[in-house]
């Protein structure tokens, strides 16, 4: 009732909003203040967070957070008078705009903002336009030899800093994959496991730079988390300079262009695209845009929190999510951030990437001569994920809608600036007969696509066109057949795609030709566009043809798409391909459905890897700490099997002649004295009081500091929902995934900020968590993390031949992953807690040689917590891991 009386300070209304209950809480928000008056300035969203940006005193207690936040206002305020503001550019007009839409903000800042003497430029007039540079030119063959790579080693680490063996001999098992290729698409080809802590990023930064300083090459990182690449950035220092004497950064991170910041997009939010909340959004990004170091709003400099005090889709609606880029059309070109990393990244010597991205520019990249040739993918044990879902065909009502949208424009008015084909292409139609037709052709037939109401429809059983009988075929055959109890719980469900009633199959037949009268056009009109750039006419100037080359570029995407979906339609009814695994699924949430697909996987996804990335590179690595399987002991005490056998197998080495070196280098942890593993086993399984309960007993015996790790969002939804108020109470505060409204990054970020925070989440968390020191004491494992039995599962278990073996490795990698959670450096400590009886022995090989195992009740799990008491009990009642696991063979050949 007060905060809907008058305005009331808040420090992140939707959180607030969201533990009281109470979804419309709005008030004067310091976030929001925080990111007008400092935009792309880190700062965690919590009062003690909010102190350190600021640089003020942290509250010392909860009762005393109220007055800190009129504290903290104040500094915010003082700031903007202060002549030394950083950030004061823009900063006026930003606020005329700002009280226009009635930002609660404004009026209490206004008194404190003076008018800028002379007129403060327009955003877009401000930004530095990128410069067109020549081509780097291939690099020269060079050879690294080891005492160059150990010398760099030395001088990236530091004179005075502790050499370490394991290390080493990575930097120079690295170096090999730089040294000139002997055969025509066999690259250099290493797999290096590196346990945690050996210091593996300076230890390939080492021999990359080297590499990059002698060759003139590019060298990409290629990571699976931003977290990562964070890191990359900032240790990437050591051997770069931030800017080059011309100003060019020798190091880029480099992420998909949905990720950064459209100013076409923004341009028209701030002209009225958007209203309301989304409108103030947009002029905080504005503020931010003038300040960021590269446009990168998803995991760059744009704090994470801010989307989510307004709407998530405000910031996505600014990116460039579909495609719709006009290129040399756009008045913004020349200081578009997604052009200027492109071209950054042609003069880069480091180019910090994800593994998708990677994936598909090589893929359907547009320049050839920007593909990465020496390639480092760090986190490897994520490549075979990332190139299953590169390499995969999805023909969905969202996908067909987005395309139709793509086609012939949005249905709707005001859907901002989004137009079809006819309108990004008017010139060329007006020009050129041919391609005016091909375009008129592609809208008539793109009109076959699904369109708005399409769900509805489909459940109704009123389907409109092809494409969406099709998928009303799909779904009805999914219910049909569906027995996994799925359907009643509310979950998504899915059914093999053989076997098939004949409707589906005619109407498959029907919409492939509908797909095929959408593709001919689009064809057409590719080739025509070919024809204007080969012999261009008098009008088309520079900026012209990159635009057509752009629209060329997208034009060929579609026609791929289109043409994947007709080659999957044409195989349903016909004998299956044992090269892949094809289903029906219909995702829903909370029994609400979202979406109806015909899915296609490879069975092997890195066969398409090993011919699209692997063969055109020169030299490739893949290195993590858990690449190699922590295969157990048989009866006689030898190895089960070959550790090395299924990091092979995931690696894509099997489709190229190339024979991998592989390399491994021992973990320095002192493991048995710094870790211990609880099997708790009193906790029964179902029992979801009994699981709220002992998640809360740990997290007081720690008092705070617990990564609680689930398998279901249900059951940590639930979980949450038993022990988070009453743990608050006690200033032990829980923050969790898919409860709170915070992007995962920044709940990892107040996690680490808060000794006493505990977070809880699902399968992000499991390998995207680093949280050195006292933060992370203990994490706590709901289950055994069996892999789920879909179908793109048992269908790869049945391939593999080694049945439950294969489940056993998925799961021993995952223990593996989250107890690397728990030890990020030398001096931490901890406890890893799995609350499940049925753990079996045969698992126990995950864990780190030497570390103590104990299955105890939970009670006797709590004193241990709570003492921190690790390694051996007293009665000698335990089980140590891994003791006679295979050491991974030195097996450079
Ligand atoms: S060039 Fe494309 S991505 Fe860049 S600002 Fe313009 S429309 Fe957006």
């Amino acid at each position: 009732m007060a905060a809907s009386d008058t305005p009331v300070l808040i420090l992140n209304a939707p959180l607030v909003a969201n533990r009281l209950g109470y979804p419309d809480l709005s008030g004067l928000d310091l976030l929001e203040l925080f990111a007008f008056v400092h935009p792309a300035r880190f700062c965690v969203p919590t009062p003690r967070g909010l102190a350190q940006a600021l640089e003020i005193e942290q509250p010392a207690a909860d009762e005393d957070v109220p007055a800190f936040l009129q504290t903290a206002a104040g500094a915010l305020i003082g700031a903007c008078e202060d002549p030394e503001w950083f950030e004061r550019e823009g900063a006026w007009s930003a606020l005329q705009s700002l009280e226009r839409l009635r930002w609660p903000w404004a009026q209490v800042i206004k008194p404190h903002i003076a008018r800028p003497e002379k007129a403060e430029k327009w955003l877009f007039a401000t930004l530095p336009e990128w410069e067109e540079r020549p081509e780097r030119g291939s690099p020269r063959q060079v050879e690294l030899p080891e005492e160059d790579v150990l010398q760099q080693l030395d001088h990236l680490t530091g004179e005075k800093a502790e050499r370490r063996e394991g290390q080493r001999t990575y930097a120079a098992d690295t170096a090999r994959i730089f040294a000139p290729r002997n055969k025509q698409e066999v690259p250099h080809f290493a797999l290096a496991q590196a346990g945690t802590g050996i210091g593996k990023t300076l230890g390939y930064l080492a021999p990359a730079s080297l590499w990059a300083a002698a060759s003139g090459g590019t060298v990409w990182v290629s990571t699976f988390t931003k977290n990562l690449q964070r890191q990359l950035r900032s240790e990437s220092r050591r051997a770069w300079p931030v800017k080059r004497p011309d100003g060019t950064p020798p190091v880029v991170v480099r992420k998909g262009r949905e990720n950064y910041l459209c100013l076409l997009n923004l341009e028209d939010a701030l002209q009225g695209g958007f209203a309301g909340r989304p409108a103030i959004l947009a002029h905080l990004v504005a503020r931010w845009a003038a300040f960021t170091r590269d446009g990168d709003m998803i995991g760059g400099d744009l704090p994470g929190w801010l989307g989510t005090l307004f709407r998530k889709r405000g910031i996505v609606a600014l990116t460039d999510q579909r495609g719709e880029c006009i290129y040399a059309g756009c008045p913004h070109y020349r200081k578009c951030f997604i052009e200027r990393s492109g071209r950054d990244s042609a003069q880069a010597d480091l180019v910090i990437a994800n593994h998708a991205l990677v994936m598909v520019n090589a893929a359907r990249g547009r320049d050839h001569a920007q593909r990465p040739t020496r390639l480092i993918f760090d986190e490897g044990h994520h490549v075979f994920e990332a190139a299953d879902s590169t390499f995969a065909a999805t023909l969905s009502g969202q996908e067909a809608i987005e395309l139709r949208r793509w086609i012939t424009g949005p249905e709707r008015k005001n859907r901002g600036r989004r137009r079809g084909l006819a309108a990004r292409l008017a010139d060329v139609a007006s020009y050129d007969d041919a391609g005016g037709e091909a375009i008129e052709d592609a809208c008539e037939a793109g009109a076959a696509l699904p369109s708005e109401g399409w769900l509805q429809r489909l459940s109704e059983g009123d389907p409109l066109g092809p494409i969406e009988a099709l998928l009303f075929a799909v779904r009805a055959a999914t219910y049909a057949r569906d027995e996994s109890g799925g359907q009643e719980a509310g979950y998504g469900i899915e059914t093999e795609a053989s076997g098939l009633p004949g409707g589906v199959i005619e109407a498959a037949g029907s919409a492939a030709e509908a797909l095929s009268a959408i593709r001919t056009p689009l064809v057409r009109l590719a080739g025509r566009l070919e024809a204007i750039i080969a012999d261009p006419p008098d009008w088309l100037d520079g900026q012209g043809r990159a635009r057509i080359e752009g629209a060329r570029f997208s034009l060929q995407w579609r026609v791929d798409l289109i043409a994947a979906w007709e080659a999957l339609l044409a195989r349903l009814g016909g004998p299956a391909d044992p090269e892949f695994v094809d289903w029906f699924a219909v995702d829903r949430s909370d029994a609400r459905e979202f979406d109806v697909a015909i899915h296609r996987r490879w069975l092997d996804p890195m066969k398409p890897f090993s011919k699209v990335v692997l063969e055109p590179a020169h030299g490739v690595m893949l290195t993590s700490a858990t690449l190699t399987d922590r295969i157990g002991v048989d009866l006689t005490g030898s190895a089960a099997g070959d550790p090395w056998e299924a990091a092979l197998h995931r690696s894509g080495a099997a489709h190229i002649e190339s024979q991998p070196l592989l390399s491994a280098a021992q973990s320095p942890f002192d493991y048995a004295s710094r870790a211990e593993v609880l099997i708790v086993t009193d906790v029964k399984k179902g029992d979801l009081p009994g699981l709220a309960g002992a998640y809360a007993r740990l997290i007081e015996a720690s008092e705070g500091g617990v990564l609680g790790l689930f398998t279901a969002i249900r059951r940590m939804r639930a979980v949450h929902g038993r022990i988070a108020d009453r743990l608050a109470r006690e200033g032990l505060p829980i923050y969790a995934q898919h409860v709170d409204p915070i992007d995962t990054g920044t709940l990892v970020d107040i996690f680490r900020d808060d000794p006493h925070a505990s977070l809880l989440g699902t399968d992000a968390l499991r390998d995207g968590v680093d949280v050195p020191g006292r933060s992370l004491r203990c994490v706590v494992l709901e289950a055994v993390p069996w892999p789920r039995p879909d179908i793109l599962h048992k269908a790869r278990r049945a391939a593999s031949e080694s049945g439950s073996q294969y489940d056993d490795r998925i799961i021993r990698a995952r223990l593996a992953q989250a107890f690397g959670r728990l030890i990020r450096n030398k001096d931490d400590h901890g406890h890893f807690v799995v609350l499940s009886s049925a753990f079996p022995s045969r698992l126990l090989s995950a864990f780190p040689d030497g570390t103590a195992i104990h299955r105890v009740t939970l009670d006797e799990a709590l004193g241990r917590v709570r003492s921190g008491e690790i390694g051996e009990k007293p009665n000698g009642d335990h089980e140590t891991a891994g003791k006679a696991s295979a050491e991974p063979p030195d097996m450079f050949p």
